[in-house]
């Protein structure tokens, strides 16, 4: 049986990792804090004898090192979550990035280990030639303007997996493009579309930044837990970064109508300037397009679910688990 740890395995991306990895019949190890994650994102597991949860930091070295001792593979997950969350919590934010990828890369590689590291598409910043491909030129704005260290810690764990694979590890990165499916966080941290569902179940404004034309490509979950499995797997992975995204590009005021459209609300659509939700030093980019090509090359990878799709699971998991409970509103 392989045994497998899934850093940041309680959260939305990780939980859905483990429900695939449980399905292939792995031993699943999570370690979370339980600061962004939930654990009802994987009670259902919790009985299961191949499933084994370490409430705990990734900084703790001495709980890092004797799970890591026990698996064969390591999908490190572990990060803070959303751009909001990063300008509001600075030092934590890097601290956890790239001191906690640093903690994971030296244990897996002194047992081992084989091991995945989540980045994001942020890395490539605001570079306006689209579709970004794996070697891409990365354009980011000054130091003053905070979301960026997001993009910088990204890309120091990056240089670090690198590096311990220069030193023989066997160490793979992929580059997440706007993930989003059941689990999200209600409060939308990180996720344009769980803060859009939650406002038009609702009956509140959509709140559009901006004019609304700034594009992203969103991914379902069940692909970018797709994708980041079969970096785990193939042996093409191994010291290299993937993007992992669907290759269709939509616009926040496009997605603003779909998912009033599918909620059947009556919410209305309101645009926001950056400086009311950011405060005003704030820079977002105007484009996010995977090239998909080096993904589908190497390790077999080809985003499935429409937009359309995605969004009417996502949809029905936020009624199911939020709103019938709870109409008055998010209750969690
Ligand atoms: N956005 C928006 N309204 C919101 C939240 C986000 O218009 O209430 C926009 C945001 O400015 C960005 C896009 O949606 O252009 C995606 O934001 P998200 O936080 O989902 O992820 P990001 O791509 O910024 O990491």
């Amino acid at each position: 049986m392989i045994n497998a740890l899934i850093t940041g395995g309680a959260g939305y991306i990780g939980s859905n990792l483990a429900d695939r990895l449980m399905a292939e019949g792995y031993q699943v190890w999570v370690v979370d804090n339980l600061s962004q994650g939930k654990l009802s994102n994987i009670q259902h597991h919790l009985r299961d004898s191949r499933f084994r949860f370490e409430q705990g930091s990734i900084l703790d070295e001495e709980l890092m090192e004797r799970v890591i001792a026990q698996v064969d593979v390591v999908y490190h997950l572990a990060a803070v979550v959303g751009v909001k969350y990063v300008v509001e919590n600075l030092l934590q934010s890097i601290i956890t990035n790239v001191r906690g990828t640093e903690v994971v890369l030296s244990l897996a590689h002194k047992h081992g280990v084989r091991t995945v590291i989540a980045s994001s598409s942020e890395v490539y910043g605001k570079f306006d030639q689209v579709p970004w491909s794996e070697d891409s030129d990365r354009l980011l704005g000054p130091v003053g303007i905070k979301r960026w260290a997001y993009a910088d810690s990204k890309a120091l764990d990056e240089y670090l997996a690198l590096a311990y694979h220069g030193l023989g590890s066997p160490v793979s990165i992929v580059r997440y493009f706007n993930s989003y499916g059941p689990r999200l966080d209600a409060k939308g941290y990180g996720s344009v579309v769980a803060k859009f569902i939650t406002q038009a179940l609702q009956g509140k404004p959509l709140t559009v930044f901006d004019d609304g034309l700034q594009t992203r490509s969103f991914t379902y979950v069940t692909d970018t837990v797709e994708g980041t499995y079969l970096a785990g797997t193939r042996a093409e992975a191994l010291g290299r970064y993937f993007n992992i995204g669907n290759g269709r590009e939509t616009s926040i005021l496009e997605l603003a109508h779909m998912i009033r459209n599918s909620v059947g609300s009556s919410s209305e659509i309101v645009f926001v300037p950056y400086e009311d939700a950011f405060g005003d030093r704030f820079e977002d980019m105007r484009r996010r397009v995977p090239d998909v090509r080096l993904a589908a090359q190497a390790l077999g990878f080809e985003a499935q679910v429409p937009l359309e799709e995605g969004l009417e699971r996502t949809l029905e998991w936020f009624r199911e688990t939020h709103y019938l409970a709870n109409p008055q509103g998010v209750n969690r």
